[in-house]
């Protein structure tokens, strides 16, 4: 598996809170921006560095300072909105993506609706931001489309992922990592993931 499940004291309180039936929606996007602000926080860890010679205001001195542009986000819409806001408190200075995906309910396929991406992902990489990843087959879908705009340095952010998603994106992207806050059992018939914590995009957004 390629998916790691972020050790947060903090991630796991906040977690409670949003599975929970009766958060509303205004708390509901609170608390998956601060998760969002968490795994953003992890997944920026071990970005590459190299040295800059500084000067304080005493004397000079070489500093270690990233080596490359900060990772595009990439918010997978709509329910990958609700991670964004707090993606963007970690990096503000990231340009930001965005991948419109829906499910179709029937056969649980994703179909593109919209592709606005900044050009220079080559460079930089992306952050692609999902609550969820139940089938896998939408952070698939998304990863793909990552790469057809040339981006090799990927890594996808969710909140609660599903066995059967983590091992559909090992397999179809084993060189993209998948951070989580939780991996859960498993899926219902619907595909939604059990525990869980419902439709993230409805609950996020009201339309429930
Ligand atoms: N998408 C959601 O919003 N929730 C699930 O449980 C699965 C997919």
């Amino acid at each position: 598996m390629t998916l790691r499940v972020l050790d947060h004291a903090l991630s796991r309180h906040l977690l409670a809170e949003l599975r929970d039936r009766h958060t509303p929606p205004e708390a509901f996007r609170q608390l998956l921006g601060r998760i969002g602000a968490l795994l953003t926080m992890e997944a920026v860890r071990r970005l590459p560095e190299t040295v800059r010679r500084i000067e304080t205001p005493l004397e000079a001195m070489d500093h270690p300072v990233l080596a490359t542009p900060l990772p595009a986000l990439v918010p997978i819409l709509r329910a990958g909105l609700g991670l964004l806001e707090g993606a963007m408190g970690v990096l503000p200075e990231a340009p930001i993506g965005h991948i419109g995906l829906v499910r179709d309910e029937a056969t649980l396929t994703p179909a593109e609706y919209l592709r606005r991406l900044p050009h220079d992902l080559p460079e930089r990489g992306a952050l692609l931001l999902d609550p969820m990843l139940a089938t896998g087959g939408s952070a698939c879908a998304a990863v793909r489309v990552l790469k057809q705009a040339g981006a090799t340095r990927i890594a996808l952010l969710v909140v609660v992922a599903a066995p059967d998603g983590a091992r559909r994106m090992a397999a179809e992207h084993p060189d993209v990592p998948v951070l989580a806050a939780a991996l859960d059992r498993g899926l219902n018939e619907r595909g939604y993931i059990l525990p869980g914590l419902g439709d993230a995009g409805d609950r996020c957004f009201g339309t429930e």
